[in-house]
C-alpha cells in the first residue's frame, strides 16, 4: 500500500481488526519509507446481485440476460449499442445498490422505466419480450400499475386494475 506521507511502497501492518460489524477488516499500517502511520479498509469488492423469483427460487443476476432484452427491444430503433451498453450499465448500478437479494420483476421494470422515457417502441417492445422472464401474471400486473403513473405519482398502490 503506497504511503500517503512519502509515497513509498513499503510498509508493515501493526493492528488489524474486524470493521463495520465485521464486513470490513480495518488495517492500522506503518510506513517503513518515513515511520507514519495510516489506516486502510478491506472489503469484498463486489457482492453478486441474486435474483429472487415470485416462486422463491433464486439465481445468480445474469447480465447478458438483460442486454439480449434490451437489444431485442430497441433493434430498428435509434437506440444503438453503445446506449445499450450504458443502460445495461445504469440497470446493474441499480440493483447492486438494492441488492444483493432483487425481485426478478425489479429488473424488468427498472428497463422499462428507463425505456419508457427513452422510446416508447422499445418500451412496448420490451415489455412483450420480458413476459418470458419469469412470472407473467405478476409482471402484468406491475405493468399496469406503471402504465397507470403516466402523470404525477399515484397516492397509493390500492387501486384496483380493471380487467
Ligand atoms: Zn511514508
Amino acid at each position: 500500500m503506497r504511503c500517503p506521507f512519502c509515497a513509498v511502497d513499503d510498509d508493515k501492518v501493526v493492528d488489524s481488526r474486524p470493521a463495520d460489524e465485521g464486513s470490513a477488516v480495518r488495517r492500522r499500517r506503518e510506513c517503513l519509507g518515513c515511520g507514519e502511520r495510516f489506516t486502510t479498509y478491506e472489503r469484498i469488492g463486489e457482492v453478486p446481485i441474486v435474483v429472487v423469483k415470485r416462486s422463491g427460487a433464486r439465481e445468480p443476476f445474469d447480465v447478458e440476460k438483460v442486454r439480449v432484452g434490451i437489444q431485442h427491444a430497441v433493434a430498428g430503433s435509434t437506440i444503438d449499442a453503445a446506449a445499450v451498453d450504458a443502460l445495461t450499465a445504469e440497470i446493474e448500478e441499480q440493483l447492486r445498490a438494492v441488492g444483493p437479494d432483487v425481485p426478478s420483476t425489479a429488473i424488468g421494470l427498472a428497463v422499462l422505466e428507463r425505456l419508457r422515457s427513452l422510446d416508447p417502441v422499445s418500451y412496448v417492445r420490451f415489455a412483450s419480450v420480458y413476459k418470458g422472464f419469469d412470472d407473467v401474471g405478476d409482471f402484468e400486473r406491475e405493468l399496469v400499475a406503471l402504465q397507470k403513473q403516466t402523470a404525477p405519482k399515484a397516492p397509493g398502490r390500492g387501486g384496483r386494475a380493471p380487467s
